[in-house]
């Protein structure tokens, strides 16, 4: 095991040799065991999305070239491919309601143990929303921001407010041109999985671009919500100097790693 061939970070390679002299297993162990990685699965075009399956389809066209519905290889590697971005989007977004629910709590209860931390921050979302804040209590506003952005996700008529009131007019054009433009978050993941369950979509085009439609509901609706009201409740992020990586970890005292990533329980923990 060469761990600068895993990683150039050298506290991660540390940590790599550490874990062999040890029998501990990682992620790169792991990989090593699975080579060959299925070839079929690499190139996408296995199926199993209904219960007539698995198909599989032959890339040097000597076997079969389109599964039992007929889906041929563009459109299996297409299904496959946006049920990943429905996966993706799905995690991403959720991560975005989570904080949405923690907003809504704060707005409700006045016990609650998160706080409105950046107000003007608050304001200035609130206007990309609609919101009036002129002489308007805080609570008032985030009340109204709460609602907004929870009808966000399961809306069923229109477009996402978020994905006309942030991106620039000319970028707007263009997923109007490509009928891309996300209606809200859950929507598009829901749709994903109906057009590429068996007998639905087929032409693989159609489906990326609904794969395309999909990210956009994630990029500009759950994932960017979830940025806006984390700065509204944990404040908005300043540029500070901090050491990184597992260089961190102190040996004589007790470690406490908390994920940045989904503020909502390190935050707390931090604070407490
Ligand atoms: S959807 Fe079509 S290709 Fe996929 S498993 Fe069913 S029959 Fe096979």
């Amino acid at each position: 095991m060469d761990p600068k061939k895993r990683s150039s970070d050298k506290a991660t390679q540390e940590m790599l040799e550490r874990m062999y002299e040890a029998g501990i297993e990682n992620a790169w162990d792991r990989l090593e065991q699975q080579e060959p990685q299925c070839g079929f699965g690499r190139l996408g075009i296995c199926c199993r999305n209904c219960a007539m399956g698995p198909c599989r389809i032959d890339p040097f066209e000597e076997g079969p070239q389109a599964g039992v519905c007929g889906a041929t290889a563009d459109t299996i590697a297409a299904r496959n491919l946006v049920r990943m971005v429905a996966g993706g989007a799905a995690a991403h977004s959720d991560h975005g309601r989570d904080i949405a629910h923690t907003f809504k709590l704060v707005v409700e209860n006045e016990s609650s143990d998160y706080m409105i931390k950046d107000e003007r921050k608050l304001k200035e979302v609130a206007a990309r929303y609609g919101i009036e804040t002129k002489d308007r209590q805080i609570k008032e506003i985030a009340r109204d921001l709460s609602e907004a952005v929870m009808t966000e996700f399961g809306k069923q008529e229109g477009t996402l407010i978020s994905a006309s009131a942030y991106p620039p007019p000319a970028r707007q054009k263009v997923w109007k041109e490509f009928g891309v433009t996300p209606r809200s978050i859950d929507r598009e993941i829901v749709e994903i999985m109906h057009r590429t369950h068996i007998g639905v979509g087929s032409d693989y085009k159609n489906l990326v671009k609904q794969g395309l439609r999909a990210c956009l509901s994630d990029g500009w609706g759950g994932s960017l919500i979830a940025t806006e009201l984390s700065d509204i409740l944990f404040g908005s992020p300043q540029p500070i100097r901090f050491g990184a990586n597992l260089g961190v970890l102190e040996a004589k005292q007790v470690n406490i790693v908390v994920h940045g990533h989904e503020p909502t329980l390190s935050d707390i923990i931090v604070a407490v």
